[in-house]
């Protein structure tokens, strides 16, 4: 029997312990943690992931805080705003929705961000914390960190003498995800566009986690009999079964076909997704206990 790795039911637990992580901070400390939530332009995809962000922020009760920004803001504007809220001690935890519309330099703003306030886990303090092994001070990236708890429901916390692989190494996803797996003591293999017989890497992990943005690509003969396979891709593809001009999201992973091969596989939507925005919400607790100079809660 495969298992159905339930992200909404596991993102619904790690809520529920933010909620009650805050509401005791606040009560304890008279702290209220803070997250501000930046959106440049009008791509309706970032305003959709944002006002989720900013719902789950109030629902955590959180201060929420969203800027809603033209899309013919300059990086200097932009940049200010991140001053202002780097300077803001009410605010604990700052997003700037990816992707940045075209004229402006995303790298910059991030690296602008105070490292403490910087729940996405993508500033060079926080990337490089994770690198050398420290995963008690700095912000972790949140959907790698979400995906490693979905593998934990599974594994638990010691992945040794198993075999991970990752396809993908992007900075947002792919890298710190192989460290997580790396500090978990799995034997991490990193794939990519350059990478020979990728089926075949594939095929030797028990745990396999395609992050590369190409609908369906992992097929079932490219999973190992019994792996625990962890879909992070988010494609929206063509649904013509639903009606003309009708699309449907699907990951990575050709769900079907690999369900029935692996051990245990996470659906699209449903697996990964719910976990990103959870982790946002647990780091930003996290972010605001260290700045009220309480110990971060696990
Ligand atoms: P990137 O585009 O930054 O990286 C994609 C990676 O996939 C690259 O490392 C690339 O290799 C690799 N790749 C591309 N084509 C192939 C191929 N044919 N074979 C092997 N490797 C390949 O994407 P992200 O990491 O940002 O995101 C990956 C996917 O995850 C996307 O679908 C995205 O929507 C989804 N995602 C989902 C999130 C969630 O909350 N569930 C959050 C973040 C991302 P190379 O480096 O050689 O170019």
């Amino acid at each position: 029997m495969t298992t159905v790795i339930d992200g909404k039911q596991v993102a619904a637990s790690v809520i529920e312990a933010v909620k009650a992580k805050s509401a005791a901070l606040e009560a304890e400390a008279g702290v209220r943690t803070g997250l501000a939530v930046v959106i440049v332009g009008d791509d309706p995809a970032s305003h959709a992931y944002v006002g989720s962000k900013s719902r789950m922020a109030k629902e955590c009760g959180f201060k929420s805080v969203q800027h809603t920004l033209p899309e013919e803001t300059t990086q200097e504007e932009l940049a200010a705003l991140v001053e202002t809220l780097n300077a803001d001690p009410s605010i604990h935890g700052i997003l700037v929705q990816l992707p940045l519309p075209k004229h402006l330099k995303s790298e910059p703003i991030i690296q602008s961000i105070r490292p403490e306030k910087d729940v996405d886990g993508l500033h060079v303090v926080n990337a490089g914390k994770l690198a050398t092994g420290d995963l008690e001070t700095g912000l972790i990236s949140c959907t790698p960190a979400g995906a490693l708890i979905l593998v934990r429901t599974i594994h638990g916390a010691d992945l040794s003498g198993l075999n991970a692989v990752v396809v993908g190494r992007s900075n947002l996803f792919g890298k710190p995800m192989g460290q997580l797996l790396l500090a978990c003591n799995a034997t991490v293999t990193m794939a990519h566009s350059r990478t020979k017989d990728l089926a075949g890497i594939c095929r030797a992990a028990d745990i396999l986690v395609a992050a590369v943005g190409r609908a369906e690509m992992v097929k079932a003969d490219w999973v190992k009999p019994g792996a625990t396979v962890i879909d992070v891709g988010i494609n929206r593809v063509a649904a013509p079964e639903k009606g003309e001009g009708k699309t449907r999201l699907v990951g990575d992973v050709a769900y079907a076909e690999c369900a029935s091969v692996a051990g245990a596989i996470t659906p699209v939507p449903g697996g990964v997704g719910p976990m990103t925005i959870a982790m946002l919400m647990a780091n930003t607790v996290i972010a605001a206990h260290r700045a009220a100079g309480r110990p971060a809660p696990k």
